[in-house]
């Protein structure tokens, strides 16, 4: 995991498990490089018997510039990925894999539906929205305090993506499959995120991507109203199904005892 600072990430938590797991001898590490010394720290890569790395925070743009990308990382417009393919760096952004496998999941068939609402149009709304039109959701409404950034969705993503006002969103509920909190609204330290879910279609799946409170209040609205629900912490351990799979070249799992583990991490912090 290469960051600048690097943070508490629960990146190396789950990779070291599952290598425990799969009883592979090697080691995941958290690397703090400031942003002038990663491009030489990516080429450095093997030399240092890495087979591949995470990226975050300051360096998933230039992650993507440095490598080669799939066509995920290319849409988003960031890479948190990179492993070596025939003597290519290459890159993916698993966060569209890992939004999509949580509500997988968590809500099989979540997506045999027309309608989506999305809340937030920053990073990871991309990821979101990206993994949405995949699944070939015809009507992706954005509903975003910064009008700009949903329009900027749509001539990203194209026409199925809709920006809609906050005084739609009542009535877009109602037709609505699948809602998604994307904005960093309901985290801990953050403003709450004010949201009447009444109107929400029965039987739609509601995904918050906010994992520190584990339990949102939209997750407990939404499990009371009956809906279906995938929570971030889901999000955060699928997500790094895919990094772990192209390294070393076996699929792990997302087991409870992993889930335990990084609930009790989060509960430390
Ligand atoms: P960004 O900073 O890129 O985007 C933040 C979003 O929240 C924007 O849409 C912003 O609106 C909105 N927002 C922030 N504050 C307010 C406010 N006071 N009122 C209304 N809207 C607000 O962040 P990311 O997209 O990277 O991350 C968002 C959340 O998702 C974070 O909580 C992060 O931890 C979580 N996350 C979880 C992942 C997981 O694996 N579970 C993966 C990635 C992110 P505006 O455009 O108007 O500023």
């Amino acid at each position: 995991m290469i960051g600048w600072p690097i943070g508490h990430s629960r990146s190396p938590l789950i990779h070291n498990y599952w290598l425990r797991q799969h009883g592979i001898a090697g080691e995941y590490r958290a690397e703090a490089v400031a942003p002038e010394a990663f491009p030489e720290f990516l080429k450095s890569l093997p030399e240092r018997h890495y087979v591949g790395a995470n990226a975050t925070l300051p360096h998933k743009e230039a992650a993507l510039r440095l490598s080669l990308p799939d066509d995920r990382a290319e849409a988003v417009g960031a890479a948190n990925t990179l492993w070596f393919e025939s003597g290519s760096l290459r890159s993916t952004n698993t966060d569209v894999e890992g939004f999509l496998a949580n509500l997988d999941a968590s809500a099989p068939g979540w997506d045999q539906t027309s309608d989506a609402v999305v809340l937030g149009a920053g990073g990871s709304a991309r990821a979101v929205v990206f993994g949405l039109r995949e699944r070939g959701i015809a009507r992706i409404h954005v509903v975003n305090r910064t009008a700009e950034r949903a329009v900027a969705l749509r001539t990203r993503f194209g026409e199925q993506i809709h920006p809609a006002s906050a005084s739609e969103l009542s009535s877009l509920l109602t037709s609505a499959g699948v809602l998604v909190n994307t904005t960093s609204l309901g985290m801990r330290g953050q403003p709450p995120l004010v949201i009447d879910i009444a109107p929400l279609r029965s039987g739609a799946a509601v995904c918050d991507l906010v994992y520190a409170p584990l339990q949102t209040e939209l997750l407990k609205a939404a499990r009371a109203a009956g809906h279906r629900t995938a929570d971030g912490l889901g999000m955060l351990l699928h997500q790094a199904v895919r990094g772990f799979s192209l390294w070393f070249g076996t699929k792990p799992s997302v087991t409870p005892e992993l889930r335990t583990l990084i609930e009790a991490d989060l509960a430390k912090t």
